[in-house]
């Protein structure tokens, strides 16, 4: 399953489903905790410190949830308990209330990294879902090709996309970047696997990554590449090289590209990410991809910023931006 050493423990959890502020979902599943890809700029390993993982680096851990799937279903039956009591007189004919409620599966773990190959708990958790009366609509996210395994159980899924992370089309990236990611040509497959099932997907550019994405062409032949596979909809994220992200980044890359060390130094900077924003809503006119989110998202600042003039409702806390 993996050529480098591996904690991994087998786990029972006590909830699955987590409230969220993300924008776009009303709760999350992680069937996992860690996430063996080891991104160098993932922000979710600040989970270690509330998972007993503390002294442990970020990527080489990974804590199975066996009992997801279990867990889940008893979730959805409560809520849907709840919903009924609440919503007396509002019912549909199929028992259920009329509210979606919007659940992103892979917030702070990837739910196909190596290990679901094996325990198949992702895959457990969507046949849940897969047979809920509940009025859901189910994302998940992921950097895996694996994913298409599921196309089975996907296309069951009444509201369900797939989000593929895709943040350069240089498999050399993923090489140095991403840890032990499946490289961007597996991704990109994958992606069109998935559309041409039926299954709605969304790619995530999710870091933009500096020195490799915020140039002109190297983002051309990214839409590009994205455009072919027939995926409709992008998300646009900056990097946040906050904590010890940038220190870490640095670390991976300073023998590899070393003139990219400069590029994520400046990433910080208001400068670097007013003339990304101007140079993506420039280049993304040549494209017609629906912007997931409503504009390009800034974690650090829980900002979205547009370049229309429509009013966009936003998540409390997070404020709307225009170029
Ligand atoms: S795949 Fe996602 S969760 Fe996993 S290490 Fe990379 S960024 Fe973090």
């Amino acid at each position: 399953m993996y050529n480098f050493p591996v904690k991994i423990k087998l786990i029972e959890a006590k909830s699955v489903l987590t409230k969220s502020q993300l924008p776009g979902c009303d709760y999350v599943i992680n069937p996992y905790t860690g996430c063996t890809f080891g991104c160098s700029y993932c922000y979710a390993d600040f989970t270690k410190r509330f998972t007993g993982h503390s002294g442990d680096e970020w990527g080489v851990y990974v804590d199975v949830k066996v009992n997801a799937a279990n867990v889940l279903e008893k979730e959805l039956e409560r809520f849907k308990r709840k919903r009924l009591n609440q919503h007396k007189g509002l019912i549909a004919d199929n028992g259920t209330s009329s509210k979606i409620i919007k659940i992103l599966i892979g917030s702070v773990t990837d739910p196909y990294q190596g290990v679901e190959a094996k325990y198949k708990i992702t895959r457990k958790c969507l046949q849940v879902l897969e047979k809920s009366r509940f009025p859901l609509e189910v994302s998940v996210l992921t950097k895996s090709h694996l994913v298409t395994r599921d196309i089975d159980v996907l296309k069951n899924i009444r509201n369900v996309s797939v989000g593929m992370t895709i943040t350069a089309t240089d498999d050399t990236v993923a090489r140095i970047l991403e840890g032990n990611a499946p490289p961007a040509r597996l991704r990109l497959s994958a992606l069109k696997k998935l559309n041409q099932a039926g299954i709605e997907t969304y790619v995530c550019v999710n870091p933009l990554l500096p020195h490799f994405v915020a140039n002109e062409k190297k983002l051309r032949k990214l839409f590009d590449a994205i455009k072919k596979t027939g995926n409709k909809e992008v998300w646009l994220e900056h990097i946040n090289v906050g904590g010890n992200r940038l220190k870490r980044i640095k670390q991976m890359i300073v023998n590899k590209v070393p003139e990219a060390a400069e590029a994520f130094e400046q990433a910080k900077t208001s400068k670097y990410k007013d003339d990304l924003n101007r140079l993506l809503f420039r280049v993304l006119n040549d494209y017609s991809f629906k912007i997931g989110g409503g504009g390009i998202i800034d974690h650090k600042r829980k900002a979205i910023i547009t370049n229309s003039n429509k009013t966009l409702k936003v998540k409390k806390g997070w404020k709307l931006d225009r170029v």
